[in-house]
């Protein structure tokens, strides 16, 4: 079986360079909430409707009910918009400054971040890694299945996670492109229902099955 290294490397060179979420840390943050259980297409057309407003300044002089309205098409609006609101005053306690965040040991971020109602450990994570720079590795829906298909059989997820971070540098970029290049692949190629006849990694995954 291939090690996250060697699998890492596998996914680059079929996909080349990987993409970086946002440079900008809150969009991150807000972004994060409002994809869970919702199309990135739905996010995209919310975010740009708000383009120059999206700021943690912006975000948090409005009333529940503005901001309801304003994330409304991404779905569970009214979840979503405690969320964002719980978590911004949380920023607001690093004075909205992700540098101060990024100062902060990892453990201590990762527990607060859990302990806002509708923020788990997938989005946590994306958030600790893309807008913070913290390397903890994202495991979501996608990298169970691609991982199960290609038959590695791990328990847990903290048994994924033991995968991933044993292998490979604790580089927080390094993990944000492998987690964009799992995505790319799942959504291009194993799908719910599997592309393989097309997929580029066919020939490596009938090795590894
Ligand atoms: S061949 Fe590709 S699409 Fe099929 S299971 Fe393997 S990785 Fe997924």
């Amino acid at each position: 079986m291939l090690n996250a290294n060697e699998l890492y490397h596998v996914f680059l060179d079929i996909y080349c360079k990987p993409r970086w979420w946002s440079d900008d840390p809150f969009t991150v943050m807000f972004q994060a909430v409002l994809v869970q259980n919702t199309s990135w297409n739905s996010v995209e057309k919310t975010c740009s409707a708000i383009q120059n407003k999206l700021t943690p300044e912006y975000i948090s002089n409005l009333s529940v009910e503005e901001l309801e309205i304003l994330i409304r098409p991404c779905g569970f609006y009214k979840a979503k918009a405690r969320t964002i609101q719980t978590l911004v005053t949380w920023f607001g306690q690093y004075d909205f400054n992700s540098e101060i965040v990024q100062k902060t040991l990892m453990p201590k971020l990762r527990k607060e971040l859990l302990s806002i109602r509708g923020i788990g450990a997938e989005t946590a994570d994306v958030i600790l890694v893309y807008a913070f720079y913290k390397p903890s590795f994202i495991i979501d829906s996608y990298t169970r299945r691609l991982l199960l298909r290609l038959g590695y059989n791990f328990y847990n997820d903290a048994a994924i996670r033991q995968f991933f971070e044993t292998d490979l540098p604790r580089d927080a970029q390094l993990y944000g492109w492998y987690h964009w290049l799992i995505l790319e692949h799942c959504i291009s190629f194993c799908r719910k229902s599997p592309k393989c006849d097309i997929c580029p990694f066919r020939e490596k995954c009938k090795q590894l099955l």
